[in-house]
């Protein structure tokens, strides 16, 4: 089997109201769709982020992958991962990560198996969280704690929301109110996306510690592994990250410095299937378990290939009705806040071309 070609198509849309964490602002989302055909007519799917520097790189890789055997991943990997030719963690590694999925993708479908059967498999339903309570103009308290009962209302037993762009007292009158609106029994969440600088974290995080905060994600810059400890020794809250770290090597370095007892390696970031395995399996080794940031389409069949696999990101419709319009087959909420592991084989990622057309570019 030999790869023919690699082709992009490219898709924008605007939110329905702009995305606000701590740190940014997205009001458009898209996504770089993959496809890599082959000679025996198998095509491999996979989704990617938009920027242009991600998409110069996957057009390099592109003409390292043509008449390479698409099953052999590792080979692929390791010809495409070139530190000094393209650089060793970043744009390059996500853009290298959306290929090595789409590799995947053919190797599932020619064994005919799910992909989360194909790289492992062991269980077919997931826990996951909801993913939100992020600002918004005109988004008050009541606003924030209706929005979060809502998730529950789903059956979602664990939500998240964003902290770390007001100032602390406010953001943490907002966790109390969250904690108040979800009950005693829901996981709550609190991702701070690097708004803070350690000693600040610490001092939020002992703030909100009466409201049993289930994690508190990306209190620091990625790289201030040395926060992340410093944190993580002044709080009862377990201090978690890795959704901006990339490669194996990365996060041997992140699980050994930061402390972080659950690592949100993202798929989709990190490397593709290929890395994500190992990391988990570092992961697992060290007594770290693994709830991956971002795309749940993808992550169901990661997550629930491992034996550490704690929580899947699932993000809801509200801020992005593309979410359940996008793919061919996307990945559902059962009534008890689980995901269920999909059956076909491959990845899921077919895009919905008919459905999008007008969003591409
Ligand atoms: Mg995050």
């Amino acid at each position: 089997m030999k790869i023919t070609d690699v082709k992009f198509d490219f898709y924008e849309w605007e939110r329905p109201t702009p995305l606000s964490n701590g740190l940014h602002t997205y009001a458009n989302s898209g996504n770089t769709v993959i496809r890599v055909e082959t000679d025996e007519g198998v095509v491999g799917h996979a989704i990617g982020g938009t920027r242009e520097n991600e998409q110069a790189s996957r057009e390099m890789m592109r003409d390292l992958m043509i008449g390479e055997n698409p099953l052999m991943t590792e080979r692929i990997w390791s010809r495409l991962y070139s530190p000094k030719r393209r650089g060793r963690r970043g744009m390059e590694t996500r853009a290298q990560s959306s290929l090595d999925i789409a590799l995947w993708d053919i190797k599932a479908k020619v064994a005919g198996l799910p992909l989360a059967t194909m790289i492992g498999g062991f269980t077919e339903r997931v826990n996951i969280y909801i993913a939100g309570g992020y600002y918004a103009e005109g988004k008050g308290l009541k606003e924030l704690a209706a929005e979060m009962e809502a998730y529950v209302g789903y059956g979602a037993k664990a939500v998240k929301m964003k902290i770390g762009a007001l100032p602390m007292a406010e953001d943490a009158e907002r966790v109390r109110v969250v904690r108040e609106a979800i009950g005693p029994d829901v996981k709550l969440l609190m991702d701070a996306n690097c708004a803070y600088r350690a000693y600040e974290a610490i001092q939020f995080a002992r703030m909100v510690e009466p409201y049993d905060v289930f994690w508190f994600e990306e209190p620091v810059q990625p790289d201030d592994i040395d926060g992340y400890a410093a944190i993580a020794a002044r709080t009862t809250i377990p201090i978690v990250g890795g959704e901006n770290e990339y490669t194996k090597y990365g996060f041997r370095d992140f699980i050994h410095g930061s402390g972080a007892p659950i690592i949100q390696a993202d798929g989709t970031n990190c490397g593709g299937v290929t890395e994500f395995m190992k990391i988990a399996a570092y992961a697992d080794a060290h007594g770290r378990d693994m709830a991956p940031h971002g795309e749940q389409q993808i992550h169901i069949h990661l997550l629930s290939a491992i034996p550490n696999g704690l929580l899947l990101e699932f993000y809801p419709v509200e801020y992005d009705p593309m979410r359940a319009q996008k793919y061919q087959t996307p990945l559902l909420l059962n009534d008890d806040g689980t995901v269920s592991v999909p059956t076909a084989p491959g990845a899921g990622l077919e895009w919905n071309t008919k459905q999008m057309e007008r969003y591409r570019l």
